[in-house]
């Protein structure tokens, strides 16, 4: 469609003005102008309309233009706008006591604006926990390859995606890396758990007793949608209980129903013992994250000195609207069913996808619930990752149809060939018939 005058001075003035995510100064692809958007679709702005198939950055797990949302958000603004919690507000009251209720067992909450706040949070307060149990050397982390947990200093850190992290460097200290599970390359780690073994070898070459934690997704989403072996995050579980290290998990995608659970550990039997979440506690509508902290955990904050307290503080986190916008969006969560809808949706479409694996390129079709991931493979038999060309072509070819897909491309070294799919929740029937047969259409034409 040709773009109107208005279209053309807004994209001038984009490509002046805005540093847009990832990109560097030279001429980039001209971006998508949004101005609406309705469930799982958005409309730019000469009015061409596609199917969200990303959810944002895999964050409006409710859909978009919910009403219900922006009212719970303007309600709260008109009777108390901000008040910090170094004090208390009912809000954040309430979603704490709810998020206790999703997590189903006794953790505190702390309210923060994002993934990787969530995290640095939780990177604080597990070094801190150690110190006040007199365990002084504990101040090492463990993440895995292929992970990304954020863009600050400590998150970056602990991003195993050296692409991300080149030129930024030296980021904080203390995070070390080993493989990731991955059971399409690696299957075998589905019986022996050798990817978790290594977590245990890891902790003991560096002496037990300077591990503070470790971090983990329980899919590692950005990185390639990689699947763990059924037992794998428990092993891990016990690996830490073993060394005395905390075990940190990141919700930020793959909770708030993304994996067909409220939270993505729940698919594994395990109970962390510090949780963090952002993106889907509010939809995204508003900037919040959490980082939920076994109880036991925050008891050992009491002692008689000012440094036994947690010192820290944001500003923002925990707004009194983003807390009502998110108590809204859990409710829309619940009464509409949409984490079973997630499980459903994600089984049948992992069904429905069953006959691409016969194309040439797909190397493996795999998820749970609405987080699915096609790697593209050069040949099936050595898995050469697809060239990334390959990958673009898929990407482009869907959006010419109107539905925007994702790729883990640019950040993971050698592993830029796996097309992602994390659609709203709440997406239609029609839209889930759309989503399949636009991928089968765009996969056919490799
Ligand atoms: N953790 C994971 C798993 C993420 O995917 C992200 C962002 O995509 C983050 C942390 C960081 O979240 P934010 O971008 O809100 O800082």
């Amino acid at each position: 469609m040709q773009a109107t005058e208005q279209t053309q001075n807004l994209q001038k003035a984009d490509e002046k003005y805005l540093w847009h995510a990832m990109r560097g100064a030279a001429p980039t692809p001209t971006n998508l102008i949004i101005t609406k958007a309705e469930g799982a679709w958005v409309t730019d702005i000469d009015g061409n309309t596609y199917l969200d198939g990303m959810s944002g950055l895999w964050c409006v797990n409710v859909g978009y233009g919910r009403k219900e949302l922006a009212r719970a958000a303007f309600e709260q603004l008109e009777e108390m706008p901000y008040f910090p919690l170094t004090q208390s507000h009912v809000p954040a009251i309430k979603l704490a006591e709810k998020l206790n209720e999703w997590l189903g067992d006794d953790y505190v909450i702390f309210f923060s604006n994002s993934g990787s706040e969530a995290n640095e949070t939780a990177f604080k307060i597990a070094r801190q926990y150690h110190q006040q149990k007199g365990d002084h050397g504990r101040y090492k982390f463990i993440s895995r390859y292929r992970a990304y947990h954020g863009n600050s200093m400590g998150a970056l850190a602990a991003t195993g995606q050296a692409q991300r992290k080149y030129k930024y460097e030296p980021l904080g200290q203390g995070f070390l890396h080993v493989a990731p599970p991955d059971t399409y390359r690696n299957p075998d780690d589905v019986h022996t758990l050798a990817s978790a073994d290594e977590i245990d070898r890891v902790m003991t070459w560096e002496l037990s007793q300077t591990v503070a934690g470790v971090i983990m997704e329980p899919i590692i989403t950005g990185g390639g949608i990689l699947m763990p072996p059924d037992g794998y995050m428990a092993k891990v579980k016990e690996i830490c209980e073993n060394h005395g290290a905390l075990l940190i998990c990141d919700e930020v995608i793959c909770g708030f129903g993304r994996t067909g659970q409220p939270f993505g550990f729940m698919n594994y039997g395990v109970k962390p013992d510090i949780i963090t979440m952002a993106k889907g506690i509010t939809s995204a509508y508003l900037p919040l994250s959490a980082t939920a902290v076994r109880r036991e955990i925050y008891e050992a904050y009491i002692g008689s000195e000012d440094y036994d307290r947690f010192r820290h503080v944001n500003t923002f986190g925990g707004n009194p609207a983003a807390c009502a916008l998110a108590l809204k969006n859990l409710e829309i969560m619940e009464n509409e069913k949409l984490i079973e809808r997630s499980k459903e949706l994600g089984e049948r479409l992992l069904y429905e996808l069953e006959d691409v694996k016969e194309h040439p390129n797909v190397g493996d079709v795999r998820g749970k619930g609405l987080l699915i991931g096609i790697e593209l493979v050069e040949d099936k038999q050595t898995k050469e990752p697809a060239a990334i060309e390959k990958v673009n072509k898929v990407i482009n070819a869907c959006k010419e149809k109107c539905l925007i897909i994702g790729k883990n491309g640019d950040t993971v070294a050698g592993y830029n060939n796996i097309l992602q799919l994390a659609p709203p929740l709440s997406i239609t029937e029609e839209d889930f018939t759309f989503i399949v047969k636009t991928i089968k259409e765009c996969l056919s034409q490799l």
